[in-house]
Formats: C-alpha cells, structure tokens, sequence
C-alpha cells in the first residue's frame, strides 16, 4: 500500500523524524484554515502518488490567505499525470540552503537492505542514477545487524552532505531505518532531505510504501485505507474481501488466480474489447465468492457482458458450476454472462450449466471463443 506525502509524514512523525506542521484540506476555505494554523509562508502541496508534483505545478509557496486561496483553488481538480488532485497538503514553509535524498528499500537480489543517501536531492534521483551515479552513496544492511550509528555515519560521509547537516542525518537515517523496519515498509524515501539556514535537518517529502503481508500486526494501518482513493466498485470488492481493480472498460471479468485473470484482461484486448475490471476470486470459487464477485461487477454501469473464465484445480468443476448457477440465484444481473471452464471436472462441470444456458448465460469451450463471445456481446450493448 503506498501513502500519500501526508500520510507518509505522518508515519514519520510516529518514529520521530523531523516534519514541518500542517494540515489536510479537500476545499480552498479547509487550505486557508490549516494555512492560518500552520503560519505564514505556507507550502500547498497537491496530495497525488505521483512523482515530479513540484515541476507539474502542484507545489505553490503562499505568503497569506490570498495566496493560499488562489493556489489551492488552481490545484484542487489539477490532473497531474492521470492523477486527479482532490486533496491538499499545507505546511508551514522551510527555508532550505541544501537539498539531500536519503531512503532504504529491500534488495532482492542482495537479499539485503538497501541504504541510499546523496547530496544532490531535490530532483528526480532517477536522473541523478543515470547521469551521475557516484553522487549516490549506498549501503547494504544485514536484517540481522540492522543499522548501527557508524553505519549510518559512514553513508552521510559517502555521500559528502554539509558539515553542519550530518549529525542531523544521521539521527533521521537512524530513525527512518526503524521506521522501515519496525513500520513494515517496502520502501521510505525523503526527497527533498532539507538542511536549513539555521543547521537543522528535516523531512520535506515523504514517500512511504507499505508491505501488505505485514498488515495483520498493524491494525492501524486502517486509517490510511479510509482515505485511499477507490472508486465506488473498488470500495464494495474490498468489503468483500475481492481481488479487484476497476478499469474502464465494458467487459467485466471474474476469473481464479492473479495470472488467469490477468490473462483475462488480455485475451479481451487481443479480440477488440476492453476489461471492465480485473477481479481474481481465488481458488474456491464458491456461491458465495462468485456471488459477491457478481455484484460487484452488476453495480458498474459501464458494463455490457460478464466473462466468467475458471480453470478447476483443487476445485473440481461441478463446484464450480454448481457455485455460478447459485450466484446467479441470488444476483439480479444485468448484463449476460460468458462462461468458460476448463480443469478439472470441467466436463462434469459444463453438463450442469448446460442445463441452465439461454441467450444470457453462455458457456464456451477455449477461453479464445468465450473472449469473443463477450466481446461480442458487450458491443450489442445489452
Ligand atoms: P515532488 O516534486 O512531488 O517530489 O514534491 P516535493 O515535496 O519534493 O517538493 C518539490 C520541491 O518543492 C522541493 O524539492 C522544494 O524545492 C520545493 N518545496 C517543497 N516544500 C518547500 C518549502 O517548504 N519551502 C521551499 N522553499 N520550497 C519547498
Ligand atoms: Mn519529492
């Protein structure tokens, strides 16, 4: 799960790294307010997960109320690469005099953590990757050891910060290190890591990636779910404990297993239609999964057809069968359904839809004629 800036200070702030104050705000009246709070000069800042919101003009320094006004009133609603800006972030203002990068992410090769600290902060580290990568200093750190002080000392040195900037450094590397650790994150980046006039150091930019395995011992990790942006069909398949994500599309697919849906999606594209979701029900495939699966799918207007693409494994196909035709008991559907089965018992399985088939449930052998036939379908405009 990836935070927003916002939320990501807000982790932060739990392992006691340095943050500015501020607020949230979803109107320009609620950015003026946390502007007030916060004091003057504030920074606006477009909450998007997206990289590069400063050069795309969702970042805007604001003198007094005025400002906060125009800026926030320009930001709200801006589209920053796909990503509409429905919420803002304002903080008080820091003045900087350096601009550092500082993160820790897991090496999958290495096996290792990563530690990565540079001077030349600021802008894309991408760039800074590619075209001067010595200005990148990186660690590897042992799980097992963890990050000692001299560690984190000897990466500030590395990477050539100021003078006056790498105590403070090397006290948030310490304390972001734990974060990443004791937080269950993937990843967590400061960039900008700020050096102030006055020789402070602090977080101006927070991006926190969370490790979703780890969410059984972090119960508070629901606050940041709340305010995830999901349309209403993404909200619904959650409730329900579904592997869905909505697209734009007017077929809905349903299928077991991240690859088969996956698949799904594509063999929809490769015959000329378009997925209206990826949804994976996993291996049961049961009444009440299928179910749930299907109203999830039944509430999004955009849909014309539903294709239904199981392959038995654990789950023989007459459960399966068995299963669809319940749902379809229970759920007042308003588009037709494709069916393909294969796996095990899928011969089995296929004799007990057959009993149940019509103009709005049909059952296909190959998942290459079932992609068709709701292709075809959706494009009738059911
Ligand atoms: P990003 O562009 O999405 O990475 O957003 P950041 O939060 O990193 O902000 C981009 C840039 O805006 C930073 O590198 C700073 O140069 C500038 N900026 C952000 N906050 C402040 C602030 O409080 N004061 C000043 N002077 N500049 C800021
Ligand atoms: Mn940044």
């Amino acid at each position: 799960m990836d935070l927003f800036e916002y939320q990501g200070k807000q982790y932060f702030a739990r392992f006691g790294i340095p943050v500015s104050p501020g607020g949230v705000a979803d109107t320009v009246d609620e950015a003026v307010k946390q502007a007030d709070a916060a004091g003057y000069p504030v920074v606006v800042k477009a909450q998007v997960q997206v990289g590069g919101r400063g050069k795309a003009g969702g970042i805007k320094l604001a003198d007094n109320a005025d400002e906060v006004r125009e800026h926030a009133g320009n930001i709200l609603g801006m589209d920053i690469k796909g990503h509409v800006v429905r919420r803002l972030w304002v903080e008080h203002a820091s003045d900087i005099s350096k601009e550092y990068y500082a993160s820790f992410t897991l090496d999958r090769a290495a096996k290792l953590h990563l530690g990565m600290v540079s001077a030349k902060g600021g802008v894309d580290i991408e760039q800074v990757a590619e075209e001067d990568p010595g200005a990148i200093a990186r660690i590897h750190i042992d799980p097992v050891d963890g990050l000692t002080e001299a560690t984190a000392r000897q990466l500030v040195d590395e990477a050539g910060l100021d003078a006056e900037a790498r105590d403070g450094a090397v006290d948030i590397l310490l304390k972001l290190y734990t974060c990443y650790v004791e937080g269950d994150a993937d990843l967590v980046e400061i960039n900008p890591l700020i050096l102030t006039p006055e020789g402070k150091v602090h977080a101006l930019d927070a991006k926190v990636s969370l490790d979703e395995n780890a969410s059984f011992r972090h119960p508070e990790w629901d606050e940041f779910r709340g305010l995830e942006v999901l349309d209403e069909r993404e909200k619904l398949a959650r409730e329900k404990h579904l592997q869905y994500i909505g697209l734009d599309g007017t077929v809905g697919i349903i299928a077991n297993g991240a690859g088969l849906a996956m698949s799904t999606c594509d063999v929809v594209n490769q015959v000329g239609g378009e997925p209206a979701n990826f949804l994976d029900i996993g291996g049961g495939a049961n009444a009440d999964v299928m179910a749930n699966a299907l109203e999830v799918i039944n509430t999004d207007p955009k849909v014309r057809s539903i294709f239904i693409n199981i392959f038995g494994g654990i789950t023989k196909g007459e459960e399966v069968a068995n299963g669809i035709v319940q749902a379809l008991g229970r759920v007042d559907l308003k588009s037709p359904i494709v069916i393909r089965l294969d796996g095990t018992n899928a011969e089995e399985g296929r004799a007990i839809l057959k009993d149940h088939e019509s103009d709005r449930l049909i059952s296909r052998p190959t998942m290459l004629d079932a992609a068709r036939t709701a292709v075809e379908l959706a494009g009738k405009g059911n």
